[in-house]
C-alpha cells in the first residue's frame, strides 16, 4: 500500500506534534507516524507556564496528561493531518532525494519531505537498577532498524544520555541514545544533509537542551518548512 503526503513526521513527541500540527495548519497534508498513539505529545514533567503559540498553547493545561488528551484530540481533528501507529523502519530515497519511509510491517509511505522527530529512541538503551532493556522512555520498546538504516547511509551520530527521577510508580532510569552529531544537521533549515527534503527536529538533535527550546524548535520548523 502506498499513501502520499506533502510531509511525513516520524515521532509524535512534543517536537514532532508541534512541527506536524503548524504544518497542517499552513494548508499541507501531514502523515504523523508514531510508534505508540498511547504516548502522543508526551511530557517528561509538568510544563511550567503555556506558551505563547502552537499546539501546547491550544492544549494548555498545567497537568501533563491533561496537556496530553487535549494535544492528542486537536492532532485528530485537524482535516489535513493524518495521525497513525506504526515504527519507521528505512527511509526510501531517489538518487540525493529523500522519497519517504517504510514501516515494520513493510508499508510504504510516500512524502515531498520527511522530518525525524524521534527524540531520545536511535540506538537506545534503558538502564534502570540491574534492569537494561532497548527503550527510548520508561515502558516504550526502542526498534533497532531506523538507527541501522541511517548508519548504513552513513549518518554520524554522537552519544547522549539523559536521567529521570522516580515518579507515577516508575523507578528512577537513564536511557542512553544517539543523536545526529553537530556536521550531520542544520540548525537553522532543519535540514540533515545527506538528502534533500530530509529534517530533523528535537531530542534527536543537537539543538537546545531545554525540553521547551526543543519543542519551540517543533513550532518553527512547521511554520517555515517548504515541502518540494
Ligand atoms: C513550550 C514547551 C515547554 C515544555 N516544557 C517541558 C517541560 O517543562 N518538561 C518536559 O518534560 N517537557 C517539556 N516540553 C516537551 C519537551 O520538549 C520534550 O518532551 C522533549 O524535549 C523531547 O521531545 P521530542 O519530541 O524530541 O522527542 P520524544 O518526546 O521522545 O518523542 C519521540 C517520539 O518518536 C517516536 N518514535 C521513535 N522512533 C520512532 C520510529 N522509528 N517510528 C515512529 N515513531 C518513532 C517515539 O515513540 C516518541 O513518541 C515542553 C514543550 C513545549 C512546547
Amino acid at each position: 500500500m502506498l499513501s502520499e503526503f506533502d510531509v511525513l513526521v516520524l515521532g509524535a513527541g512534543p517536537s514532532g506534534s508541534e512541527a506536524a500540527w503548524a504544518l497542517a495548519r499552513r494548508g499541507f497534508s501531514v502523515g504523523l507516524l508514531s510508534d505508540s498513539l498511547d504516548s502522543v505529545y508526551r511530557l517528561e514533567e509538568a510544563a511550567q507556564e503555556p506558551p505563547a503559540g502552537g499546539l501546547m498553547a491550544a492544549a494548555w493545561s498545567p497537568d501533563p496528561w491533561t496537556l496530553q488528551r487535549r494535544a492528542k484530540y486537536l492532532l485528530e481533528a485537524e482535516p489535513r493531518l493524518h495521525l497513525f501507529q506504526s515504527s519507521a523502519a528505512a527511509l526510501l530515497t531517489e538518487g540525493e532525494r529523500v522519497r519517504g519511509v517504510r514501516t515494520w510491517e513493510g508499508l510504504e509511505y510516500l512524502a515531498g519531505a520527511v522530518v525525524l522527530a524521534v527524540g531520545s529512541f536511535l540506538g537506545a538503551r534503558l538502564q534502570s537498577g540491574d534492569l537494561q532493556e532497548s527503550a527510548g522512555r520508561w515502558g516504550e520498546a526502542a526498534y533497532p532498524d531506523l538507527y541501522r538504516d541511517l548508519r548504513e547511509r552513513g549518518f554520524e551520530f554522537a552519544p547522549a544520555f539523559y536521567e529521570v527521577p522516580a515518579r507515577d510508580g516508575a523507578p528512577r532510569y537513564r536511557v542512553d541514545f544517539m543523536r545526529f552529531s553537530a556536521g550531520e544537521w542544520d540548525p537553522e533549515s532543519f535540514a540533515l544533509r545527506r538528502y534533500q527534503g530530509l529534517f530533523a527536529v528535537g531530542r534527536v538533535t543537537m539543538g537546545g537542551l531545554e525540553p521547551s527550546q526543543r519543542a519551540r524548535a517543533g513550532m518553527r520548523l512547521g511554520g517555515e518548512l517548504q515541502p518540494v
